[in-house]
């Protein structure tokens, strides 16, 4: 039985200096509580990818001088992309006042400089210390073992990313299966700065985040991602890893195919590669929450699949619940109470905020998505086909065009296919509405 050796003790330990820890771990020192931020890699984010872009609001909540960290460009034009085999149409959303709603950063300038943001306001921070396994006394979490020594504290929050092999150890998750996590994959393109805002119409050192469907993801429950840096440009997709498994089909493969699509290719032509990486990402969703904390430990962040794939939202969700952990430790700390009596606070919070009512919302909305996700490669193609007969001037009458296009629109697909996919659309909206 370990015996808790008071040199090694402090108030709270927090595992990962990723966004979910970081703000756990500020938060707890705002509160004058001794806090200790391990991280496994030698500087905060080195160990980290992800697609690009971070929401202002939870990093205005978390620092409000968020604006003084290396932002590539705010995001000032958002994109969907509906992909066919060869065409594309986009639809693209910019007001003067969605400027400031996100932002473009790498990982490795933003956990680094929230990182040092935390140790100015106290946090003492552990960098090259790999948590082995979290110590347990009486069925308690006591403290965490690294592979040099052991270290004791009231709470453990447990912000270890997606794989969390520590909320595993202690029963809070299973074991990840493929239908629980996307993969997902990302090159970085060099390009200069004029080239890239030339390309995406970017003004004013804007910045565009666009999401594309269909094309060579046809068929699949997948999305594909491009954000603009300063002088780089991020091309990368999630795709479910099931997917990828069941299909037996390579997800760089599968990038380089979308990377030849004339859409993407136009982007980065002449572009040089910088990067390649690649990460999972939590399913996610209400139906998929594992147990959120335990007695003298809570869990946030990607290691508690709290993400939102339908919106590309996981930065967010990882600060608010890790500013929402570092809460409940001060609140325990104030009733002395680290059960999980009193962590169930944590719950609460999440349930009170964006983030479990969000997931909430979208509860069955994953669901029906990856039943038809076959469909999606249809109506992208559809939809390009239409604008094509819509923009040609040929000296050929319309009216043949288009009975022709609806000819084959109800040829080509069942009706019975053609009705679940309208019953799944209807059915998403009254999810999310109900
Ligand atoms: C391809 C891709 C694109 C994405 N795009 C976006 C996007 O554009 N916007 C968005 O909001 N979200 C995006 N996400 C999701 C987002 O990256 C995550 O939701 C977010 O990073 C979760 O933060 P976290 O702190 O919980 O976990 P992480 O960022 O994974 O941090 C966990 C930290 O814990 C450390 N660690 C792990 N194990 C140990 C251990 N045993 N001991 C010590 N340290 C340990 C790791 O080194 C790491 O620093 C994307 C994800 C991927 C994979």
């Amino acid at each position: 039985m370990p015996e808790e050796n008071q040199q090694n003790k402090t108030d709270v330990i927090v595992v990962g200096a990723g966004p979910a820890g970081v703000s756990a771990a500020v938060t707890v020192a705002r509160g004058g509580k001794k806090v200790v931020l391990v991280e496994r890699g030698n500087f905060a984010g080195s160990k980290n990818m992800y697609g690009g872009v971070i929401y202002s609001h939870a990093a205005a909540e978390i620092f409000s001088n968020y604006k003084e960290a290396s932002i590539e460009r705010f995001v000032s034009n958002h994109s969907y992309v509906l992909l066919s085999e060869t065409d594309s149409t986009t639809i693209s959303y910019k007001s003067p006042s969605h400027n400031e709603n996100a932002f473009v950063i790498t990982r490795a300038n933003w956990d680094r400089w929230c990182v040092e943001q935390a140790v100015k306001e106290g946090v003492y921070y552990a960098p090259n210390t790999l948590v082995r396994e979290l110590i347990i006394k009486d069925g308690k979490v006591i403290g965490i073992r690294t592979d040099i020594e052991e270290y004791y504290a009231d709470i453990v929050i447990i912000a270890d990313g997606v794989n969390s092999l520590l909320a595993r150890q202690i029963g809070l998750r299973k074991d990840l299966r493929p239908k629980d996590v996307f993969l997902g994959v990302k090159e970085v393109i060099k390009l200069s700065p004029e080239v890239i805002e030339q390309r995406f119409g970017l003004g004013n050192g804007g910045g565009c985040a666009m999401e594309l469907v269909g094309g060579p993801l046809k068929n699949l429950f997948a999305m594909g991602i491009i954000y603009t840096n300063k002088d780089s440009v991020a091309v990368g997709l999630g795709v479910a890893l099931e997917d990828l498994k069941n299909r037996k089909i390579k997800p760089y493969e599968l990038l380089e195919a979308m990377k030849k699509h004339s859409f993407v290719a136009d982007i980065i032509e002449g572009g040089e590669l910088a990067e390649y990486s690649a990460h999972l990402i939590p399913e996610g969703g209400y139906n998929r929450l594992p147990q959120l904390y335990t007695d003298g430990a809570i869990v946030c962040g990607d290691a508690a699949m709290l993400v939102n794939n339908v919106h590309f939202e996981g930065t967010n969700f990882a600060m608010i619940s890790g500013k929402f952990a570092g809460e409940t430790a001060l609140e325990a700390f104030e009733k002395s109470d680290f059960t999980k009596n009193q962590l169930c606070l944590y719950r609460k919070k999440l349930e009170n905020s964006f983030i479990l009512k969000d997931l909430r919302t979208y509860k069955d909305v994953v669901k029906t998505i990856t039943n038809r996700a076959n469909s999606i490669g249809y109506y992208t193609q559809k939809v390009n086909e239409f604008f094509e007969i819509f923009t040609t001037a040929d000296g050929i009458e319309k009216k043949g065009k288009f009975k022709k296009f609806a000819k084959h629109f109800f040829m080509k697909r069942s009706l019975a296919e053609l009705f679940k996919d309208g019953f799944a659309g209807i059915k998403v909206m009254f999810d999310i509405l109900k």
